[in-house]
């Protein structure tokens, strides 16, 4: 079996009858780049810069982190979508003071961090830019709730673009800049978001954590992590389709993205990039190149408009694709 996806490394990742999506990895550090070339991956969908921050007792450098970014753009032959800070939550720093509250998850994480200490925020953005010359970047905002959040992060790393440019720092014009979809208010809102970003990316994991109220790790109510409850399907394909009629993408880097039963339903629902693991790739690819995409979307549509539990949907999508 192992040989056998081995073959699959420079492979398509195409639907029976034609439909290609794009097989992504999702990483944390440098390191995983090797990774991402053994598996095939056609790109980073996910560059989680949370270890920059934890592993020392000082806060990373606009040059170390320059350095770090720049090598994953030189590193991957494709599109890298980097994550900028969520810490906060479960996520905590020996550099760096987080408020201690009722509900972390709730509270001062990712982006509200960043809005609190923008001094933070911009040295990011600035190693960022500097490194958006090497490679194809993606800058993708976490824990966006409101309209408003988004333009005033985009509004500081155009400041921080702007400025470098008068410093005569050479800074790319063809970087995307993007959200994660994992607060339910924004995927409600996706088809007004979608004329503003570039592209989307949902964060099924906290996405799943939100929208059913259910901490993401607490054992006694783990079955509240619910995937394939329509109501997570419902706002996967709101996210798409406003994408979509936007002329955007959406993605999907949330654990969901590298299940093998998840693939007919996202494939259906036309989402565009699969964000996993690396070592999920292989697998995924040749799940997807034995789906039909027709059959997929009306799998999808049939899980999506009756009523049916996380349970039936996941029975009924095992019985049509295996
Ligand atoms: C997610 O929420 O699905 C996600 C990819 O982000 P993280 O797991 O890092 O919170
Ligand atoms: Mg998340």
């Amino acid at each position: 079996y192992k040989a056998e996806l081995k073959t699959l490394v420079d492979a398509e990742s195409v639907s029976t009858d034609g439909h290609k999506a794009l097989l992504v990895a999702n990483i944390g550090s440098p390191e995983d780049l090797e990774a991402v070339k053994a598996n095939g991956a056609e790109g980073v969908g996910l560059f989680r810069t949370e270890f920059l921050y934890m592993e020392s007792d000082t806060l990373p450098t606009e040059d170390e982190q320059f350095e770090v970014y720049k090598k994953v753009l030189e590193g991957v032959n494709g599109p890298v979508v980097v994550r900028t800070l969520d810490i906060g939550g479960d996520k905590k720093l020996k550099s760096f003071e987080t408020p201690d509250e009722m509900n972390p998850f709730l509270g001062v994480r990712a982006i509200r961090l960043c809005f609190q200490h923008e001094d933070i925020f911009r040295t990011q953005l600035r190693a960022l830019l500097r490194a958006s010359v090497y490679g194809d970047l993606h800058i993708m905002f976490p824990m966006i709730a409101t309209l408003g959040e988004f333009r005033k992060a985009k509004g500081i790393l155009m400041e921080e673009k702007a400025k470098l440019e008068a410093e005569g720092v050479k800074v790319s014009d063809n970087f995307e800049v993007g959200i994660m979809i994992e607060i339910p208010a924004a995927a409600v809102l996706a088809d007004q978001f979608a004329k503003e970003v570039d592209f989307f990316s949902i964060g099924t994991n906290d996405l799943i954590q939100y929208t059913f109220a259910a901490d993401r790790m607490s054992s006694t109510i783990n079955y509240l992590y619910q995937p394939f409850n329509p109501s997570i399907l419902r706002l996967v394909k709101n996210t798409i389709d406003a994408a979509h009629a936007n002329g955007k993408w959406t993605g999907m880097c949330g654990e969901m993205a590298g299940e093998a039963l998840a693939a007919p339903l996202l494939l259906g629902l036309g989402l565009d990039e699969f964000s996993m693991s690396a070592t999920s790739i292989l697998a995924q690819r040749k799940r997807i190149r034995s789906l039909s995409y027709e059959e997929s979307k009306k799998l999808a549509e049939d899980c999506l408009n009756n009523a049916m539990t996380m349970e039936e949907v996941v029975a009924k999508v095992t019985e049509e694709t295996g």
